[in-house]
């Protein structure tokens, strides 16, 4: 069997049979297929597509490209969770630790940012000290000791994924519906997490731009996780505008830890309660949906969650004196805001946009490995249907020098449109798939 004559088959739009898919997958993780013949055949996925069969057996044979854990050994369900995309979703911060301080446990494997998406480890990683290099062993001590791990994907689970996730970013390969779907499934599944809740993201600053597209991707991901023996439920969530305030690394950290401390944005908290409901309820933690919002409130009420968090960032080496006192956490030399120059209702803050910018500020990458910057970002003041005066805020930048801001400003003004008329705010969920 040759790379180039998949490729080529997946070019012409054949289906590609198991076989040619796992010697595919196995040829990403020992490397002998460069990076080269992975890229043009992830470029040929995006295009042409792959069947259900397809995607399915892609998941597998990404999920056995390197080890799966087994977690019965210590809980009788582990709960994990999943965004496809992310911009300003700082969620995995925020409902870790309130469902583990309910007494689930929580074992989370989470990403890097991926084209204008931010991820959780590059946010993370903006607490001096805090590793996210566990290894398989430590991984599964401190779930079973402590019940909440939040680290990196380890390199044994997964690892084409790993490689691949990686050459997508850089490579415009990541909106394809059976590449994100065998990707998070893949993770998800050598992860071993016996109870998992997808967030799936739809909207312009999302991967899934339609409705459609978002429910065929959460059905896709649903059924592949049922075949792999998980008790899986998919969350449709709007991602046409930024979720909560903050887009960037440590502003997302600290809007995250703000959020535990009781004082979260009113749309990110709201987003974060259901999406622990969901995960209390499949962790058979509550007998209803409506039980399990109680439980989450009162973990951030108590105090508890935020002491969890604390506990977590012990746990993983971190500095707690970062969470203490978030404004300790990486800042930028330079910020202004932007104002509106006129008044009017806001009938787009798009997300996209908004999350390119702050990749264009140092956010994000621009190629596979680039460093990025933890202080920089936008805060964004606005929401679709809000009520806008000359001269109100409509975004604060951090940025690292006042060229920055200027183009960033720029740009970001061109992420809104206005109305003369009421517009409608925009709905936090369309729909739950189990
Ligand atoms: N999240 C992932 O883990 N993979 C993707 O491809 C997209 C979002």
């Amino acid at each position: 069997m040759r790379a180039v004559d998949i490729i080529a088959k997946k070019r012409d739009k054949g289906e590609l049979s198991k076989k040619e898919i796992k010697f595919f997958i196995s040829g990403v993780s020992d490397g002998t297929i460069p990076d080269y013949q992975v890229s043009a055949w992830a470029m040929a996925i995006l295009l042409n597509g792959m069947t259900d069969q397809e995607t399915t057996d892609l998941t597998l044979a990404m999920a056995d490209s390197g080890e799966t854990l087994d977690l019965s050994a210590i809980a009788p369900i582990v709960v994990d969770k999943h965004s496809t995309d992310r911009v300003g979703d700082k969620v995995t911060l925020a409902v870790g630790p309130i469902v583990a301080s309910c007494g689930l446990p929580v074992g989370k494997m989470s990403g890097r940012g991926l084209g204008f998406s931010g991820g959780t480890l590059d946010k993370l990683e903006s607490i001096p000290g805090y590793r996210v290099d566990l290894t398989k062993d430590e991984f599964l001590a401190q779930l079973k000791d402590f019940g909440f791990v939040l680290t990196g994907q380890s390199a044994d689970l997964a690892p084409a994924d790993g490689k691949l996730y990686a050459l997508r970013d850089v490579t415009a390969t990541v909106p394809s519906l059976p590449l994100i779907a065998s990707s998070v499934m893949s993770k998800k599944i050598a992860a071993g997490a016996q109870a998992i809740v997808l967030d799936v993201k739809v909207g312009n600053g999302a991967f899934m731009k339609s409705i459609e597209d978002a429910r065929k991707l959460a059905e896709l991901m649903v059924a592949i996780g049922k075949l792999s023996g998980r008790r899986v439920t998919a969350v449709l969530s709007d991602m046409n505008q930024p979720l909560g305030i903050a887009v960037g690394n440590a502003i997302e950290l600290r809007e995250a830890i703000e959020t535990l401390k009781g004082n979260g944005p009113v749309d990110f908290v709201e987003h974060c309660l259901v999406i622990a409901s969901h995960m209390l309820l499949l962790g058979k933690k509550a007998e209803n949906l409506n039980g399990a919002r109680k439980q989450a409130e009162e973990a951030i009420n108590s105090g508890r969650a935020l002491k969890k968090f604390k506990d977590l960032v012990k746990a993983q080496n971190g500095d707690v004196s970062y969470v203490d006192d978030p404004e300790k956490l990486p800042g930028t030399p330079y910020d202004d805001d932007v104002e509106a120059d006129k008044e009017g209702y806001l009938s787009e803050v798009n997300a996209q946009t908004v999350g390119e910018t702050a990749v264009d500020l140092g956010a994000g990458r621009a190629k596979k490995g680039d460093a990025i910057d933890p202080g920089v970002g936008i805060l964004v003041h606005v929401k679709v249907g809000d009520k806008v005066n000359k001269g109100s805020k409509l975004f604060t930048i951090l940025s690292k020098n006042e060229k920055d801001y200027k183009s960033a400003s720029e740009r970001l003004l061109g992420a809104l449109k206005w109305s003369d008329k009421q517009t409608n705010p925009l709905p936090l969920f369309y729909d739950v798939i189990r």
